[in-house]
């Protein structure tokens, strides 16, 4: 158990380190008059925040309040938390504050609009695979055809700040609250009057403005196959946000991979032949919800989607290795590398 442990710290810190290595180059070359930069650990995951402007030390120390704050409210584990509250007093009608109902709702939207491949209720199943602990294993079909029953997220009751969960239920916000917050840091520091900031939430990107020197942002996109990237992206005033069952895994018994996005359906970890979804656009919330929930869709789906959307740029990468990716993505990538790159228009 101390071994397995272990390892996921071993994870986190390797995960921390690419990363960072990633936003080397922007943070090299902010061009600010003055910048504060700063990494912590915070809501389970490495965040590394840069922000420019006349008093950014002030700034980043008031938006890393606020990710304090927010992760006290949305822990899944800490008791004093919100989700914590609802999970643990299923049946009864619970209280939360403003920004969790809010974040409720939103959810709650996303599923709606991606017909549940989005589904914050699927942490029943994802307990048992043993996501939530790091203890992973392999539930029986007959384990997870049960627990699939618990996952109807058409089931939660929620008016104004009050939820009421069905017993035996639990909702778990893991694939849209990195972006929820990373849109809620990027207003409150432009109410601070930033007007340049660089925000990695656990690889989740938002960037306010452009650098402070009027250059684009430069991220790194990972390779989902190795450590290094597929290329860079070039941004301002823009999220990024990646989703990819080669961040989160185990290998079972049986020698095969299970990753930590589960398809609602089949209660089984999604495998349908992509890699990894990234996503781009205004809201770091909506990109956060769309890329599980493209995810999981596999690649038809996505581009369908993608095709009514037209609402957010994407890059797609496939298990044989190929790319695809929208036209406004292509504006702002550079690729590095070869591989077959398919452009959606
Ligand atoms: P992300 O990294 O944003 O794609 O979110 C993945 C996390 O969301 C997982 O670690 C789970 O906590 C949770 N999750 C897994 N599958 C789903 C799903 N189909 N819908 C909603 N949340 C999910
Ligand atoms: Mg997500």
């Amino acid at each position: 158990m101390a071994e397995r442990g272990m390892v996921e710290v071993m994870k986190k810190i390797r995960a921390f380190l690419i990363s960072a290595l990633f936003l080397v180059s922007a943070l090299n070359l902010s061009g600010c008059s003055s910048e504060a930069k700063e990494s912590f650990f915070a809501m389970n995951t490495f965040m590394n925040f840069t922000v420019c402007g006349e008093n950014p030390e002030a700034a980043l120390e008031k938006v890393k309040e606020t990710v304090t704050e927010l992760e006290r409210l949305w822990s899944v584990t800490d008791s004093g938390s919100d989700i914590y509250k609802i999970n643990h007093t299923a049946g009864q009608p619970v209280t939360v504050d403003e920004r969790t109902a809010a974040l409720i709702s939103f959810a709650l939207d996303m599923a709606d609009k991606t017909e549940g491949t989005l589904n914050p209720a699927i942490y029943p199943v994802l307990k048992a695979w043993g996501f939530t602990t790091g203890e992973n294993r392999i539930p029986s079909p007959e384990e997870i055809s049960a627990l699939l029953t618990l996952t109807d997220y058409e089931k939660v009751q929620f008016s104004g700040c009050t939820v009421t969960l069905p017993e035996g239920m639990m909702l778990d916000f893991g694939a849209v609250a990195k972006g929820y917050t990373g849109d809620i840091l990027a207003e409150q520091l432009k109410a601070e009057g930033v007007s340049s900031a660089l925000l990695d939430i656990g690889g989740n990107i938002q960037a306010v403005g452009a650098r402070s020197d009027g250059e684009y942002w430069r991220v790194g996109l990972r390779d989902p196959f190795s450590d290094g990237i597929l290329g860079t992206l070039q941004i301002s005033d823009l999220a990024v946000v990646t989703s990819g069952n080669y961040e989160r895994y185990f290998i079972g018994e049986d020698g095969k991979s299970y990753g930590h996005i589960i398809d609602p359906e089949s209660g089984y970890p999604a495998d349908n032949g992509l890699m990894s979804v990234t996503i781009m656009g205004k809201s770091g919330a909506y990109c956060d919800a769309l890329s599980t929930a493209l995810f999981v869709m596999g690649y038809d789906e996505t581009v369908r989607y993608w095709l009514e959307a037209r609402d957010f740029e994407m890059i797609i990468v496939c298990a044989d290795g190929s790319v695809a990716l929208t036209e406004g993505a292509k504006k702002l990538f550079i690729s590095e590398g070869e591989y077959e790159i398919t452009v959606l228009k």
